[in-house]
């Protein structure tokens, strides 16, 4: 039963982002709710790696270039909502928790590489 609760609210979160994608943002930001509602009910802790696909202010689902933009300025990554202008900073040099797992762009990658 909970391992059903867990697997759906993925898929909410997932089903968000691609409805951003398509350009549906309200729909996509529904869906987020949908899923963090799921949780509540539920007890379940959404992991963190989920909980960065959506903006944790207003819920909408985070996708580059629509609805996030991001910079890494001084090794910090600044992920910005572009719906709420709300602001979050990973440390890239691997010292906090938050930035487990965050990677830069390709683009950004290659940069820093050379
Ligand atoms: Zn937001």
């Amino acid at each position: 039963m909970a391992i059903k609760a867990r697997f759906r609210i993925y898929e909410l979160i997932e089903m968000g982002i691609n409805e951003v994608k398509k350009g549906n943002v309200e729909r996509g930001r529904d869906y987020v709710k949908l899923a963090i509602e799921y949780a509540k009910k539920g007890s379940i802790k959404i992991p963190r790696e989920y909980k960065r696909k959506y903006c944790r202010n207003c819920f909408v689902p985070l996708v580059i270039g629509i609805t996030e933009s991001r910079r890494v300025k001084s090794k910090i990554l600044i992920r910005r909502c572009m719906e709420c202008n709300w602001i979050r900073r990973y440390d890239l040099r691997g010292l906090s928790k938050e930035s487990e797992g965050i990677s830069l762009d390709a683009k950004d990658r290659q940069k820093r590489s050379k």
